[in-house]
Formats: C-alpha cells, structure tokens, sequence
C-alpha cells in the first residue's frame, strides 16, 4: 500500500537513549531540558530569532491571534487545510476571505485588499504547499492598513525565500511538527516572531499565562512534552536528506508527468523550497476521480488537497465569493511523496495518472 505521506521515523536506538535520560531526569514535560535544546536547535537551523515549542500548529495559529489581540475581521485564504479557518473561529475571530491566485494558489493580495473594511484587524495568509505568499506585498498592505500579519507556515519547514526562513515574514508565523509534515516532533508546533514581546507573551500563554506562581492573564495549554522534544532532536539531523530524497522523486514526477492535461503551482519569489507536496490539477473533478479510483485499485492512496474550498464550508460563513478556489479545490489532487517513495512506483503512479488523461 502506498500512501500520499509516510511518517519519517529515526533509528529506534536513537529514540531511546532520549527516552532513558527523560526517565532518569524523571521531568516529563513543563518546558523540560529537551524542549530546551530543541528550540535552540532549531532556531540555529532555521537562522530565526524567537521559536516556542507548542503541541500542535493548530493551537500555534490561535496563540498567535491572542497574543496580537485579534477578535474582528481577519482576511485570510479559502485553500488550506481547515485549522487555518477553524483556529479563526475558535477564537471568535470572522473569517473574511478573499480568492487565490491560479499560479501559486496562494492567497491574491489584490483581492486582501478588496475585503479590508474598518473591522478589519489582521491577514491570515497560508504558504499553501510550502510556495511561498507574495510575503513583500502583503507586508506592504498590512503596513499600509495598519493590519497584522500572521503566516500559517505549516507546510514550510525548511522553505528559504529571498535568502531568508520564511518564518522570518510576518509578525507571527506558524509551523506544524505534526508526523505528515517535512519535519516532525510525532505531534507539535512552533511559534516563531522576531518581536521580544510578542514571544514573552507566547511563552506565557502556552502555559496557562503563568508568571511564576500567578498569572499574567488567562492563557491554555499548548506546551509541549520531553518525548514530543526528544522526537524532534531525532529527526531534525535528517532533515537535509529527507529534503533532498523529496527532490529526486519531485523531479521524478516533473518529468514523467503529461503537462499539456495537467497544471501544478508556479512559484513566483526566489524560493529554497522543501518539496513538502506534490499537488496537481487536472482540467475536471470528473478526470480526477477517474484518475483517484485507478490509482486506488493499485492499492495508491492520494489525497484531495486541498478539498472543499474553505469557503464552502457552510458552518463556517454564510456567504464567500471565492470562485477560483471553488474550482481548483476540485481538481487538486496530491500524489504520495516521501523520503522512502520508490522510484519504481513513482513511474507507475505517473504511468497510471497519464493513461487517465
Ligand atoms: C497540518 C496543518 C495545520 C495543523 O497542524 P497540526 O499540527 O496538525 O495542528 C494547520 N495548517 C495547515 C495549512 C496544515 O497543513
């Protein structure tokens, strides 16, 4: 059986000898010596200035909106997975959204600055696939409107744009370390900000808004534990050669793929990417069907991503006027990619994606 993600597991020794100094410590979780030296790990890595280790980067998205203070209007893009939207909700925020653009399926600034009304307080952009938003003009709205800007950045880790981590854009951005994802801590996320006080804030309210033994407001829990760390100190060595066993079956595809029926994202800034998806769009949600249930009876299992446009979510909003991404969101279909992906089934996954066409 082939799946459109496998998790990433180290050695299992490796693992262990964490799993032994955790039980000799006896100090499970409370931002313990791992957490530590994870985040200090990947703030090297990444070359960022501020990282918090939370549990999920779904509740990564919804601190950041409480540590900027949003509770009205947030624009934000209708093709992401559902926490973008639904972290919106939770935390009583409106979701406004405006379209995408049908080169990087990222969010269209144009259209952000079409839905900006006085209750507007911040963007809510995704780096959809790991492609990265247009990051210099939506600064140059959010500055311009005096909005914040926070990047849901889940699919990005490893992703460099102009030379920098792309989790160096925005105010706050956020990343998943949920097992799917390029890197991963089993569970987990990150909060990364350059700004001293929003990560005081961060770090408060990931723990309940302690100071000490009183409270600086009320906070949640979205810390993280030693063994959640301990995955994370594992995988990151191996980051660099997951990414690049991710490059050789992406150009794999790249080139074994019928483009004159096929349409993938075009990425648009100088971009250092991770090869996290492989996301393409066939002409009719009719073709890609067909192309699902042969690739299904093989024992492939892609996946519809990004399905349904968030925008048709009728519990979510009443109204949206997001025609692309109606439209593309039945026709994207992610193709299995990971780091152990043979090249061999590459080839008949291409085969079989082709001889629908
Ligand atoms: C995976 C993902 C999330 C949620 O991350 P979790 O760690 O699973 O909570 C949020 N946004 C996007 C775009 C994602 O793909």
């Amino acid at each position: 059986m082939i799946n459109v993600t496998k998790t990433y597991l180290p050695p299992l020794e490796e693992y262990q000898q964490y799993v032994e100094k955790i039980f000799k410590s006896n100090q499970l979780t409370n931002n313990g010596p791992m957490v530590k030296e994870l985040e200090q790990k990947l703030k090297d890595f990444l070359g960022v200035k501020h990282c918090l280790f939370v549990s999920n980067g779904t509740i990564a998205i919804q601190i950041a909106l409480k540590v900027l203070g949003i509770t009205k209007e947030v624009i934000t893009t209708p093709f992401s997975y559902c926490a973008t939207t639904h972290s919106l909700i939770w935390e009583n925020c409106k979701p406004v959204f405006a379209d995408i653009l049908t080169t990087d399926f990222c969010i269209d600034p144009e259209k952000v600055k079409e839905q900006i009304t006085e209750n507007t307080e911040a963007i809510l952009a995704t780096h959809v696939y790991g492609n990265p938003c247009d990051v210099d003009k939506l600064a140059q709205i959010a500055a311009d409107n005096n909005l914040k800007l926070i990047y849901d950045a889940a699919h990005c880790f490893g992703v460099n744009v102009n030379g920098t981590s792309i989790f160096n854009y925005g105010d706050i951005s956020t990343c998943s370390f949920h097992s799917t994802k390029v890197f991963h801590s089993t569970e987990g996320g990150a909060i990364f900000t350059d700004n001293d006080d929003y990560a005081y804030l961060i770090d408060r309210y990931r723990s309940f808004g302690h100071i000490g033994d009183n409270y600086l407001t009320i906070g949640i829990n979205g810390k993280n534990s030693e063994f959640h760390a301990a995955m994370g100190l594992c995988v990151l060595p191996r980051v660099g050669e997951i990414i690049e066993a991710r490059r050789q079956i992406f150009a794999l595809y790249d080139s074994l793929l019928n483009w004159s029926k096929l349409v993938k994202p075009v990425v648009s800034l100088p971009t250092e990417t991770n090869y996290a998806y492989y996301p393409i769009f066939f002409d009719s949600e009719t073709t890609l069907l067909k192309v699902k249930s042969n690739l299904e009876a093989k024992g492939i299992f892609p996946r519809r991503y990004f399905y349904p446009s968030l925008s048709s979510l009728k519990f979510v909003i009443e109204e949206s006027n997001c025609p692309i991404s109606d439209d593309y969101a039945k026709r994207a279909l992610a193709l299995p990619l990971y780091y152990d992906l043979s090249h061999e089934d590459v080839r008949v996954i291409a085969n079989i994606v082709n001889d629908c066409l």
